[in-house]
């Protein structure tokens, strides 16, 4: 799948998670939170061109997204399904930000969910705890 129609695919679940939390407690802020979680998680991508290219960036290489492969593995550091564990046990235990961490969330679900789908990948590739389960078990 083109890499500009899955980000603009991003950008509208993560639209969509804001205003089904926005619908709820009626806070505009949600939407920054869920752009954050749902939509600019994508940078963490940097990570890996790091891990494969090191300090020296190429946009161009960066897009190529060539890294998975030179690296071996996935890092994404920030794609994990127990963030979105997390932030709904943060937001059911602290009132005070329930909408903040509900739409960090919700959004992250959405993203989530739409990488498993759009990248046929399997629903454990998405787990932090998986992945360095799995890089642990190389060495
Ligand atoms: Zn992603």
């Amino acid at each position: 799948m083109d890499l500009i129609f899955q980000e603009l695919i991003h950008l509208f679940l993560s639209l969509l998670a804001g205003s089904a939390v926005y619908y709820f407690y009626g806070n505009r802020q949600v939407f920054i939170w869920a752009l954050i979680s749902g939509f600019f998680i994508d940078t963490d991508h940097w990570f890996d061109n790091w891990m494969a290219y090191g300090p020296n960036f190429d946009l161009a290489k960066f897009f190529a997204g060539d890294y998975f492969a030179i690296n071996g593995t996935i890092f994404v550091p920030l794609h994990g399904w127990e963030y979105v564990i997390a932030l709904a046990l943060l937001g059911f235990g602290i009132k005070k930000y329930q909408p903040i961490f509900y739409a960090l969330g919700l959004s992250l679900f959405l993203h989530l969910s739409f990488d498993v789908f759009s990248n046929n990948a399997p629903f454990e590739g998405y787990s932090v705890l998986h992945r360095i389960f799995m890089v642990l078990r190389a060495y």
